[in-house]
């Protein structure tokens, strides 16, 4: 079985058809997927997603590329979090690939998820885009080791994945794995231990090859972990069974199927 560790499913695209989105998981031996909050006033949409089924799960946080969005603060995400549906904190980060001048609010409202993410015990998604260094220095600053998480869509150099790992924190693959300009990346993600790795689809991007340019779905992380076992000389089955172990231990709040607790 395999699990989604990051997908969109409020966005229209999906959102519109979740039953095929379900269908096709089944279909593709994919058995959970963890909806990810973008924005405050998107968590209502993404929780009620994630009652829904027991094969989805959510996480409350606001996204980095959103200057006007609802400012949060540690006490708003700490009670939302508690909701059992719950499993993350996120996704937070920084992207200064997408923002212009002045950054600081990311870094705050950065800090604030960091903060809530150590009050509540529930991990981090952590995206980061052209930031690795102030990424991984707020990580530290502001004690991340001590909640856990996961670089999403990794798509940055060794020396970030490593400073990540040192953390404790696991690195999560997306479609770009599979994408033909990513060996760089590729060659990252052979060196990922065992027992950090994460697989993803940040759905409805991103979609994998063969399926690029379409929208994406949870479905298609079976293709990143194929490209993953490719790399890594492995079976399908094996990096299934080490990534689903992985997202579960670390997302312990999220639960799996026949999971009686
Ligand atoms: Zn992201
Ligand atoms: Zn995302």
């Amino acid at each position: 079985m395999l699990v989604d560790s990051h997908c969109h499913l409020d966005f229209p695209e999906l959102a519109s058809r979740l039953d095929q989105v379900l269908a096709s998981m089944q279909a593709n031996g994919v058995g959970h997927a963890l909806c990810v909050c973008v924005a405050l006033d998107r968590f209502d949409s993404v929780l009620q997603i994630a009652r829904s089924d027991p094969r989805f799960s959510a996480s409350v946080g606001v996204h980095p590329d959103s200057p006007d969005a609802i400012e949060p603060d540690v006490a708003t995400l700490v009670r939302l979090a508690a909701d059992p549906k719950v499993v993350a904190i996120g996704e937070t980060g920084l992207d200064y690939y997408r923002s212009e001048g002045d950054t600081e609010w990311q870094r705050e409202r950065f800090r604030v998820h960091i903060r809530a993410a150590r009050d509540s015990g529930k991990p981090l998604i952590v995206h980061t885009r052209a930031a690795s260094a102030d990424t991984i220095r707020l990580l530290r600053e502001e004690r991340a080791d001590e909640a856990g998480g996961v670089l999403h869509c990794f798509t940055e150099d060794w020396e970030t994945a490593r400073a990540g790992l040192d953390l404790g924190f696991h690195v999560s693959f997306s479609g770009i794995l599979t994408f033909r300009n990513a060996r760089s990346l590729r060659e990252v993600a052979a060196r990922v231990p065992d027992d950090r790795l994460l697989v993803e689809t940040d759905s409805p991007y991103l979609a994998p090859v063969p399926r690029r340019g379409k929208i994406n779905e949870p479905a298609w992380v079976l293709h990143v972990a194929e490209c993953l076992a490719q790399l890594r000389g492995r079976t399908l089955e094996e990096m299934a069974a080490v990534t689903t172990q992985n997202f579960f231990r670390l997302f312990s709040a999220a639960r799996a199927p026949g999971d009686a607790h």
